[in-house]
């Protein structure tokens, strides 16, 4: 039944909830090339990089890690590997640093608040692909 023209309308539940995720540097046995030491960090809430004041992280690496980390903002299968592994190697092949990626915690977002696309109009494109 739709609403009467002077009923308040229920503001939409478009609330959504990701990880929050934590890349630690770990060592190895081998040494590090690059500009990364054990322990070095930064965090992802929602689209945001976060490091430690004073903190660099080099470029490469990141690159490496930048694809991976929104699949591990969102819930997946535990059968998947996304879920179970979680310590990925730097991508330059003489360096021994690797990353542990850990989910920290979740923050709530709202639809609305992180894209101009309605969620009517997403709904629609999407049933429309299927
Ligand atoms: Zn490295």
């Amino acid at each position: 039944m739709p609403p009467t023209p002077d009923a308040p309308r229920a503001a939409p539940n478009d609330a959504f909830t990701l990880f929050d995720v934590r890349v630690e540097v770990i060592a190895t046995d081998r040494p590090m090339v690059c500009n990364h030491q054990p322990g070095d960090w930064f965090a992802l809430v929602g689209e945001n990089l976060h490091f430690p004041p004073g903190q660099s992280f080099p470029l490469y690496p990141l690159a490496a890690l930048l694809p991976l980390l929104p699949a591990k903002q969102r819930p997946t299968h535990p059968h998947d590997w996304m879920t179970t592994d979680a310590v990925i190697a730097c991508p330059d092949p003489h360096c021994g640093g690797q990353f542990r990626i850990t989910r920290t915690g979740t923050t709530t977002f709202r639809h609305a608040d992180v894209t101009r696309v309605p969620l009517a109009a997403a709904d629609l494109r999407d049933s429309a692909c299927a």
